[in-house]
């Protein structure tokens, strides 16, 4: 799932200080399960700057709403009264969400109130891990289910580098080398030999580095 974290309440309500009718939008996908941008995010965002206009003398009228998917744009119809209503719209959806509603709601502003952080695991409550970084050209088989492109700092395909020490990663003493990882599961399957096989260079162009991308299935599109 996508993973982010609400912007600090005192930034959003600096960014709608213009503004005298604002709508928050939650989004009920990702960013409801990680607790950032769902219903009860938006609820309280929008209480946040009601109370912080009221204190500073200039109240608004400040909605909030949840639309199911804000990345897709047959979902936003779904708000459109809300939407057209307010002066600007604050969403709490990913970067993908914030960037659709402005393109379907060209005529709006859409404003970001979430910081958009990864695709991540939740791991246990509270704590998110990225383990994927959609480089486009998966290597999982090769590396014992652990990605080595997410969980090495360098994104190395012939790892480990010599500043794993105990497990950890040169990086950080709380970061696991994910290397280690490999070889621990390698050596678990009795394929600590795959190690002597030396991975030529990654094609990094299906990967982000590759510029901006995009993908089209001929057997789906219409
Ligand atoms: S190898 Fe690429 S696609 Fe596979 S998990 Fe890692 S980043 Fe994601
Ligand atoms: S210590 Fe491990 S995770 Fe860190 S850069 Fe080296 S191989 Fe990658």
């Amino acid at each position: 799932m996508i993973v982010g974290e609400r912007k600090p309440l005192q930034e959003i309500i600096k960014a709608v200080e213009p503004f005298e009718k604002i709508l928050v939008l939650g989004c009920g996908e990702c960013v409801t399960v990680c607790m950032a941008g769902g219903d009860k995010e938006a609820k309280e965002t929008a209480l946040a700057i009601s109370v912080a206009r009221k204190r500073a003398g200039k109240p608004v009228e400040v909605k909030s709403h949840t639309i199911e998917r804000q990345c897709e744009f047959e979902y936003l119809e779904a708000g459109r009264k809300l939407i057209e209503d307010a002066d600007v719209i604050v969403s709490l959806a990913c970067g993908v969400g914030v960037q659709t509603m402005n393109m379907h709601y060209e005529d709006m502003r859409t404003l970001p109130g979430i910081n958009t952080t990864f695709m991540g695991m939740p791991f246990q409550q509270g704590v998110w891990v990225e383990n994927c970084l959609g480089c486009g050209n998966c290597v999982l088989e090769e590396t014992m289910g652990i990605c080595p492109i997410a969980r090495c700092s360098k994104s190395m395909l012939n790892g480990p580098c010599g500043g794993s020490q105990d497990g950890k990663c040169e990086v950080s003493k709380e970061t696991d080398c994910g290397w280690h990882l490999i070889v621990e599961r390698l050596m678990k399957f009795d394929k600590l030999s795959a190690l002597e096989e030396v991975k030529p260079p990654k094609d990094w162009s299906t990967s982000h580095s590759g510029g901006p991308r995009k993908m089209i299935r001929e057997d789906v599109k219409l």
